[in-house]
């Protein structure tokens, strides 16, 4: 089975063996025609950042940048492995990396988003189609405002974990009121975007776990795992539809079959 013709050439190697894997698994590599109807009518799209609307992982770049990347990444690594509560999980990691204001500013100023390819395309596709598009993130607000303006989403539509500093910019732990702050808090994100503005349909883009259980009752109608970045097999499985091009989606919102190829 060919995934999407019109832009297999896009994939590197890493990409072509994870769609062989994904296939040899059984994950729904196109989407029914009632996924493709629940797109279509979706009032709302809802985005996890990191590995998703960006290709990169703030918690690690930022871990990096303040030369803690290797205990950062030890300690997610034993977050995900184990059944650590993400409240404790970001409050190990952020003790450990305990940025100040202008780390945080210095962060900003030297890394530019990397914003997903095909993502600016999809964003203005839904737009034009009138649905609404929300960014639901364990990541930070200080990161993902600043894409979120620059893709034209109000800052009101962006769930995100805020750090807090004291008067003197120093480091002072988060806000425990943020949803994605603690264990099951994007799909309490989700439901919240759902209930609070009447939307009938919600569809969600993600490429964890945690993004996957934002799919529940009064949460997201669908869930469209993404692999351009990070695949993982347990996540696919279990996706409504699963794509490793952004393009796939923002084709699939139009007629399908009017596309010049070449969406990138
Ligand atoms: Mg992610």
């Amino acid at each position: 089975m060919t995934v999407d013709q019109s832009t297999d050439d896009e994939y590197d190697d890493r990409i072509k063996a994870a769609i062989a894997a994904a296939e040899a698994a059984g994950v729904k590599l196109q989407p029914s025609a009632d996924v493709l109807e629940l797109i279509r009518s979706a009032d709302a799209f809802t985005f996890d950042v990191d590995s998703t609307f960006c290709a990169d992982e703030s918690i690690d770049e930022i871990a990096a940048f303040l030369g803690v990347g290797e205990q950062v990444a030890a300690l997610t690594a034993k977050a995900m492995g184990g059944s650590v509560l993400f409240q404790d999980a970001l409050a190990e990691r952020l003790g450990v990396m305990h940025p100040s204001r202008d780390d945080m500013q210095r962060f900003l100023d030297g890394h530019p988003p990397q914003i997903s390819p095909g993502i600016p395309q999809l964003v203005a596709a839904l737009k034009a189609s009138g649905k609404q598009v929300f960014l639901v993130s364990g990541g930070f607000r200080l990161v993902i405002h600043p894409i979120a303006e620059m893709l034209g989403i109000p800052v009101d539509h962006v769930f995100a974990n805020t750090i807090l500093f004291d008067h003197d910019g120093a480091y002072d732990g988060f806000d425990p009121e943020e949803f994605p702050s603690r264990s099951g808090g994007k799909a309490e994100a989700v439901q919240h975007i759902k209930q609070k503005h009447s939307f009938k349909t919600v569809v969600m883009v993600g490429d964890g776990m945690t993004d996957f259980e934002a799919r529940a009752p009064g949460g997201a109608d669908a869930f469209i795992g993404y692999g351009g970045v990070v695949y993982r097999e347990n996540v696919a499985q279990k996706s409504d539809w699963y794509v490793f091009s952004i393009d796939q989606i923002t084709r699939a919102l139009g007629s399908g079959s009017s596309g010049n190829g070449n969406g990138r």
